[in-house]
C-alpha cells in the first residue's frame, strides 16, 4: 500500500504516539484548577503553546490559542477579527482559492453588511498583487490569504501581501494549515497578524488546531462560554490533543529541513514521470510549491475514476480537496486558475509524508500511466 494523501490525513508521528501513550497513562487534571493535578495539566498546555509558537517564530507563546482545527481557527480569525474591529470599516478581502473554511465565514459576514472581495490568482494559483492593491482599502479590516494551497501546492508571496495589507492599516490572516512544518514560517518577520495551524498536518491528532494572534490584535470570540484560551476558545481544554500537537510541532521544527528536502526529491520524480504521460499536466506553481505536493490534471478522464483505479492498484491519491470531494462539483481552485469544467474534473493530487520512500516514485508513475491509458480507452469523452 502506498499512501499519498497526507493533505487529507497524516498518520500520527511515531514519536507523538509514544508521547501520547505516556501522556494518557498519566492523569491530566483540569488546567483551570490550582491544585497539583490541574497545575500539571496547565504545565502541559503551556509547554505545547511554547512549541507551537516556536515553530512559527512567535516570540510570545501567549499569542497562540488552541482550537478544534483549522476550520475553527479560520472562523475565529475571519469573523472574530472582522466583527471586533468593524468600526474601522466593513470590508474583507480573500483570494478566490482560499479553503471553504475561509470563504464561507467571509460569506456569513455579508449578512452583517460587510463587503467581501475575492482577489483572483494567475494560472499557477499565485495571487494577483495588483488586484490585491486595488481590493484592499483603508476600510478593509481583515485580508485572508493562505500560505499555500492544499489542492495545487502553490506558495503565496506572503511578505508582499503583508506589505499591501499593512500599508492600508488592516490585519492579515494567513491560513498556514498546509505550509506549517513543511516550509519555515516566521509570523513576525513575514508580517502575519493571525495564522491558522492544524495539528494533523504536523503529525499530531486530527480535530485539533491553533490560531496565532499577534499581541495587540483584538478578536471577538465565535463561541462564548468560560474564559479558557483568553475567552476566545471557551470550554475545558483538550489537554491530550494540545499536548500531542505541541510534541508534533516540536518534532516538525526539528525534522523539517531534512524531511522537506527528502520529500521534495520524491515529489520531483513524481512530477517528472507523470508529466511525461501524454496530455498530463502539472497544476499549481512549477517551483513555488510545497515540498511534499504534486498535483496534476489529465485530459479526457475523471479524477474520481483515477482515484478508484489507483486504489485498486494499492495506491491512495486525492482528486482535489477531501473537504469537497463528495460533492462532485468542480474544484473552485481549479476553476479559479482558469481551467474549464471538464479539465478541472480530471485532477489527481499526491501529497507525501514520512512513510513514503524514494523507490515508490517509479511504482506510482507506472500505476498512473497504466491507469490513464486504461481509462482513456474506455472513456466516452
Ligand atoms: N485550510 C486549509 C488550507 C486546509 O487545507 C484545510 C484542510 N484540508 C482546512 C483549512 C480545514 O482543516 P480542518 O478540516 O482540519 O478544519
Amino acid at each position: 500500500r502506498i499512501y499519498l494523501d497526507h493533505a487529507a490525513a497524516m498518520p500520527i508521528h511515531p514519536e507523538v504516539l509514544r508521547f501520547g501513550n505516556r501522556f494518557l497513562a498519566g492523569f491530566a487534571g483540569n488546567p483551570s484548577t490550582i491544585y497539583r493535578e490541574g497545575l500539571a495539566a496547565e504545565e502541559a498546555v503551556s509547554r505545547a503553546r511554547e512549541e507551537v509558537a516556536a515553530l512559527i517564530g512567535a516570540s510570545d507563546p501567549a499569542s497562540v490559542i488552541f482550537t478544534s482545527g483549522a476550520t475553527e481557527s479560520n472562523n475565529i480569525a475571519v469573523r472574530g477579527t472582522a466583527l471586533r474591529n468593524m468600526k474601522r470599516g466593513k470590508r474583507v478581502v480573500t483570494s478566490t482559492i482560499e479553503h471553504i473554511s475561509v470563504l464561507n465565514p467571509a460569506k456569513v459576514l455579508l449578512k452583517k453588511g460587510f463587503a467581501v472581495t475575492e482577489v483572483p490568482v494567475d494560472r499557477y494559483g499565485t495571487i494577483d498583487l495588483g488586484a490585491l492593491e486595488e481590493a484592499v482599502t483603508p476600510e478593509t479590516v481583515v485580508t485572508s490569504v493562505h500560505y499555500a494551497n492544499n489542492e495545487i501546492g502553490t506558495i503565496e508571496p506572503i511578505r508582499e501581501v503583508a506589505e499591501i495589507v499593512h500599508a492600508r492599516g488592516g490585519f492579515l490572516h494567513v491560513d498556514a494549515t498546509d505550509a506549517a512544518g513543511r516550509v519555515p514560517i516566521n509570523v513576525e518577520r513575514a508580517g502575519i497578524d493571525l495564522a491558522t495551524l492544524s495539528s494533523n498536518q504536523l503529525g499530531g491528532p486530527q480535530g485539533m488546531g491553533a490560531l496565532y494572534i499577534r499581541p495587540g490584535v483584538r478578536v471577538q470570540p465565535v463561541l462564548v462560554g468560560g474564559g479558557q484560551e483568553r475567552g476566545l476558545r471557551p470550554g475545558t481544554e483538550d489537554v491530550f490533543g494540545i499536548a500531542c500537537m505541541g510534541e508534533a510541532a516540536r518534532l516538525a521544527a526539528k525534522e523539517m529541513p531534512e524531511e522537506s528536502r527528502r520529500l521534495a526529491a520524491i515529489r520531483d520524480r513524481l512530477i517528472a514521470g507523470i508529466t511525461d504521460i501524454e496530455e498530463a499536466y502539472l497544476t499549481g506553481h512549477p517551483t513555488e510549491r510545497l515540498p511534499h505536493h504534486a498535483s496534476f490534471r489529465f485530459s479526457r478522464i475523471e479524477g474520481e475514476s483515477i482515484q478508484l483505479a489507483m486504489n485498486m492498484l494499492g495506491i491512495a491519491v486525492a482528486t482535489g480537496s477531501a473537504c469537497t470531494s463528495r460533492t462532485l462539483e468542480a474544484s473552485h481552485v481549479l476553476l479559479a486558475i482558469g481551467l474549464a469544467h471538464e479539465e478541472a474534473h480530471g485532477s489527481m493530487v499526491a501529497t507525501l509524508g514520512r512513510e513514503n520512500r524514494a523507490d515508490e516514485a517509479p511504482r506510482v508513475v507506472d500505476a498512473v500511466r497504466e491507469t490513464v491509458k486504461r481509462l482513456r480507452a474506455i472513456t466516452p469523452l
